[in-house]
């Protein structure tokens, strides 16, 4: 066949260990077959971070606001005992936490559905999104232990610090502890537009929970703007796609969302999302099924797998192993970005090769062909699952483009 033509490149970021080696896998057997690939390509490998002192990263999100669309491979985010086994010159920051603050991006985690992989909830039948806002909250807190005797406050000074207002916020009679959060206006409506944008792109209704009856001024702030942006910008292009949003609290969200069937956008304050995408993660099944994109408010798109860089296996890889890595949540970054730069492009032969091989990906574990985390997970009457290593499965994948 011809190959697919593309006129704009996707910003490609490299990443670690058995990522890194199905990264290339994908390319060679699912993608550069039919797509003359064009990628402007960053390698955050942990060992390039190093070595550029992280600058690779700083560059490669400044590539996506240029382009527009990026996939990213998972990528190790160095602890001491990383900084130790790559003899690294310094801790480097989270790469998806400075892209996340370069780009203003709310992270959108999504569910691939396969029939025969029942979730641990049976009713959710459709995939749950979760939308978990990226600023402040207790992320950006500032804490203190209390002695007994002591008294806390919460002051307000102006630019000055001239002293505007203070509210005790407790006389300690035994030892404790305090805690500071904030939260900024600018921050929340961004992350609106951006739930909203995501709801109208995927047709999906927007439920929001915060708990605004127990925090009168601060998760009531939370509601108060999501309904601003809603009521004065969306509800009428809300009305016309078929699609709603609710507000109502945390708790009854969390009633609802458990006896749904699932096919809505949650979205989360930060905590919230923390948790609750990882609840929803497991109740799907294998991480390797859970895709995630970080959406700028201006519309610039960041496509990767949830998971992280499957250390474990990527030893036995090392060691001549076979491994049974399940690739789908990085095939679906790649097809994530190149429907969504066909689509900028007007290049619609780009986003049928996406849509034609995320269909094959599923269609390859519908018809019992997966790799090992799949196997515990399926039921499907008449299907008995077959467990095929890496490449095996990617061979498999390739029959049915
Ligand atoms: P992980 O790489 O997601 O792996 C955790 C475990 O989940 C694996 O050991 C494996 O279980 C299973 N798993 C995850 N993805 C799988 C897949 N595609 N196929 C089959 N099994 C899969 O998380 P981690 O071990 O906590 O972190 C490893 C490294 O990844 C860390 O250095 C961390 O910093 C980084 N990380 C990066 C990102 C990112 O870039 N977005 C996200 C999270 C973590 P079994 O071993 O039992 O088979
Ligand atoms: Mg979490």
């Amino acid at each position: 066949m011809n190959k697919i033509k593309m006129t704009t490149p996707v910003v490609e970021m490299d990443g670690d260990e058995m990522t890194r080696v199905l990264w290339q896998w994908i390319k060679e057997i699912l993608i550069t077959p039919y797509v003359d690939l064009k990628t402007e390509y960053y390698d955050l490998g942990l060992p390039n971070r190093d070595a550029t002192e992280d600058a690779v990263t700083v560059e490669s999100a400044e590539a996506v606001k240029k382009y527009g669309v990026a996939v990213k491979c998972a990528t190790i985010t160095p602890n001491a005992q990383r900084v130790e086994e790559y003899g690294l010159k310094k801790m480097w920051k989270s790469p998806n936490g400075t892209i996340r603050r370069i780009l203003d991006g709310t992270v959108f985690r999504a569910p691939i559905i396969a029939d025969g992989i029942t979730s641990y909830i049976p009713s959710w039948k459709k995939p749950i999104v979760i939308a978990r806002h990226a600023y402040g909250d207790i992320y950006n807190n500032v804490e203190d232990r209390a002695s007994a005797g002591e008294s806390v406050y919460l002051v307000v000074c102006d630019g000055d610090g001239k002293e505007l207002r203070r509210k005790l916020v407790h006389t300690f009679e035994s030892d404790g502890m305090v805690q500071g959060v904030h939260n900024i206006d600018g921050s929340i409506v961004s992350f609106a537009e951006s739930c909203f944008e995501y709801a109208l792109e995927n047709k999906l209704s927007v439920w929001f929970g915060a708990k605004d009856t127990i925090s009168k001024t601060y998760d009531h702030r939370f509601k108060e703007l999501f309904n601003e942006v809603y009521e004065t910008r969306y509800k009428k292009k809300f009305i016309d796609a078929g699609i709603c949003f609710v507000y109502t609290l945390i708790d009854d969200v969390v009633a609802r969302v458990i006896r749904s069937e699932g096919g809505m956008l949650w979205v989360c304050k930060n905590y919230d999302g923390d948790v609750m995408s990882d609840m929803v993660a497991t109740a799907y099944g294998s991480l390797g099924m859970m895709s995630s994109v970080l959406v700028s408010p201006d519309g610039k798109y960041e496509y990767e797998a949830a998971h992280g860089t499957v250390t474990r296996h990527y030893y036995k890889h090392l060691d001549g192993e076979t491994t049974s890595t399940n690739p789908i949540a990085t095939i679906f970054a790649w097809t994530g970005a190149l429907a969504k730069r066909g689509e900028l492009d007007g290049n619609s032969a780009l986003t049928d090769f996406a849509r034609r091989l995320e269909s094959a990906a599923v269609r390859t574990v519908e018809e019992g062909y997966m790799t090992g985390d799949l196997i515990p997970l399926f039921k499907k009457e008449g299907v008995a699952p077959r467990k095929l290593d890496t490449r095996g499965f990617l061979y498999e994948i390739a029959k049915r483009v």
